[in-house]
């Protein structure tokens, strides 16, 4: 059986791991998971649960815990999904969703996770000039300090696990771009080889 990386990828928002991911995900050809996308997808196709989702995006809050597992969970019933590989981008954001996430998985935990580092002044600057429908000032705020509140704890969990690489996000992409996937591919030859 050939099995491709289990990634996660977390930042701040506006750290760039949209991007990163979705470019892992085409270097590697495993799936790219984001659920912010999922949500604003399914909300313009006016779902309900997106609609609901959508709700909470717009005043910056986060979704609740029980509605993205349910999103994840979902992607994850077929076992190739997990065979194939996967970059997890945007979820986990709170201990309870870690929690969660290391039980849908079971016996295929994810390699490691990657801290996408970018300092909070960078990101507000970068968040403004993107100027996505929730990217509002307030919005802003609201994620930056959910992020510290609830998202930042999850990398000394990973972190006291040795599942944690912290990579600068300050940049130019093409650059970051080749530093992660060196990582990848050094971190994950060197995980193969020990099982
Ligand atoms: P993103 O596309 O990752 O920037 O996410 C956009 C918005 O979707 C966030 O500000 C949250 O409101 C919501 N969202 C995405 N992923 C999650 C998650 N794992 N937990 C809670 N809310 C989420």
């Amino acid at each position: 059986m050939t099995t491709g990386p289990r990634l996660v990828i977390v930042g701040r928002q506006g750290s760039g791991k949209g991007t990163q991911a979705a470019m892992l995900a085409e270097h590697f050809g495993i799936h790219h998971l984001s659920t912010g996308k999922i949500f604003r997808d399914s909300a313009a196709a006016g779902v309900p649960a997106g609609l609901e989702a959508k709700a909470f995006m717009d005043r910056g809050e986060l979704v609740p815990d029980d509605i993205v597992v349910a999103v994840v969970e979902e992607r994850f019933t077929n076992p190739r999904e997990i065979e194939r590989g996967f970059i997890l981008d945007g979820f986990p954001r709170t201990m309870a969703q870690a929690i969660e996430l290391h039980s849908i998985l079971e016996s295929a935990p994810i390699d490691f996770v990657i801290d996408l580092s970018v300092p909070k002044e960078e990101v507000v600057q970068r968040l403004l000039e993107r100027g996505r429908e929730d990217d509002t000032e307030n919005g802003i705020e609201r994620r930056l300090e959910l992020y510290e509140q609830e998202t930042a704890p999850l990398l000394d969990f990973y972190r006291a696990r040795g599942l944690l690489q912290t990579v600068n996000g300050v940049g130019e992409p093409a650059d970051i771009q080749r530093k992660l996937i060196e990582l990848v591919e050094q971190r994950v030859d060197r995980l193969r080889a020990t099982v």
